[in-house]
């Protein structure tokens, strides 16, 4: 039964951590081969501006089409590579792919691209960054980096700087996963940001109606995170929008951009292209 097996995790000796150790091992093995061998493709999400209904880009998420199993997904395996550091080149082909990709858009839309921690503190970002919009010749404006809450807890004034010089490109710099990690109101004060990026599982609390566990409404929490980012002058945009009642509540809230399954999974390049081409108001065709 399902209590038997919570109980056997609580062993000292467990036989599964052993095949867990050597899953793992197998699996960087994989990445190693994988990698040499380009098994990876990055999809597009798109994200959309409520006021006008416009597209306004999309986040790169990268997949492994890994030989056996078929698609891996990012959860299952960027813990893993950062570990070890190879999240460092992957990351780096994830920013030329995305920058790559973006290029071939009839509109000039922003391309976010995920960055690890591990890039931030055991890699050359500023140049990395540099080098990969003076190749793909991507406008430094239409690029913006995800970074979470783990990012900025090491090292702050290094960050510091690194995200002030990238800004000075016209870099810009999200906050992804906003509320799920450890980053304090002084965190928001210090570190430049352009974006807060609040995380699903606020979302997906504010959309259930009844609230049984007696705690402050979902919704009050939104509120005073939108009035935050308004007193430190943060864009905000809400990600794992499902339904078209969420995004009416995030919008009547004061959200101003969304990103979900309700606007759109992540899709092939191809698509992305496509739906650009296909979406009713996008950025180019309202200002002109
Ligand atoms: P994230 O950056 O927070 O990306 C959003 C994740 O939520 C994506 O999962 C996306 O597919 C999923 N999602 C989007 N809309 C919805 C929705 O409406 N409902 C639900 N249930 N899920 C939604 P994905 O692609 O599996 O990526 C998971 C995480 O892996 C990402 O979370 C990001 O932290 C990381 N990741 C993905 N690509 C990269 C990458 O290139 N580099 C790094 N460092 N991390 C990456
Ligand atoms: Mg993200
Ligand atoms: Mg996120
Ligand atoms: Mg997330």
């Amino acid at each position: 039964s399902a209590k038997a097996s919570g109980k056997n995790r609580l062993c000292f000796y467990d036989p599964k951590l052993d095949e867990y150790a050597m899953l793992r091992l197998a699996l960087l093995n994989d990445f190693r081969k994988s990698f040499a061998n380009h098994d990876f493709v990055v999809l597009y999400q798109p994200q959309i501006r409520f006021s006008d209904n416009a597209l306004i880009g999309f986040e790169a998420l990268v997949r492994w089409h890994h030989p056996e199993r078929g698609i891996v997904s990012p959860i299952e395996f960027i813990h893993l590579i950062e570990e070890n550091g190879m999240i460092i080149p992957l990351g780096k082909w994830v920013l030329n792919q995305a920058c790559k990709d973006a290029m071939t858009w009839s509109a000039p839309l922003q391309i976010a691209v995920n960055v690890s921690p591990v890039q931030i503190e055991r890699s050359n970002m500023l140049l990395t960054v540099a080098s990969t919009l003076e190749n793909t010749e991507l406008p430094a404006s239409r690029l913006e980096l995800e970074l979470t809450e783990s990012s900025l807890m090491c090292d702050g004034d290094n960050t510091i700087n690194l995200l002030n010089e990238l800004r000075q490109q016209g870099v810009k710099i999200a906050l992804d996963d906003f509320g799920t990690g450890y980053s304090s109101l002084s965190y928001l004060q210090r570190f430049p940001f352009d974006k807060l990026k609040v995380d699903r599982s606020f979302v997906i609390a504010a959309s259930n109606h009844t609230n049984s566990d007696g705690k402050s409404d979902a919704k009050s929490i939104l509120s005073a995170i939108l009035q935050l980012a308004q007193v430190l002058n943060l864009e905000t945009i809400a990600e794992g929008v499902e339904t078209q009642e969420v995004g009416t509540l995030l919008h009547e809230l004061g959200f101003e951009n969304a990103q979900g399954y309700f606007y759109g999974r992540p899709m092939t390049a191809d698509q992305a292209k496509q739906l650009i081409i296909d979406w009713p108001h996008n950025i180019e065709q309202n200002n002109s």
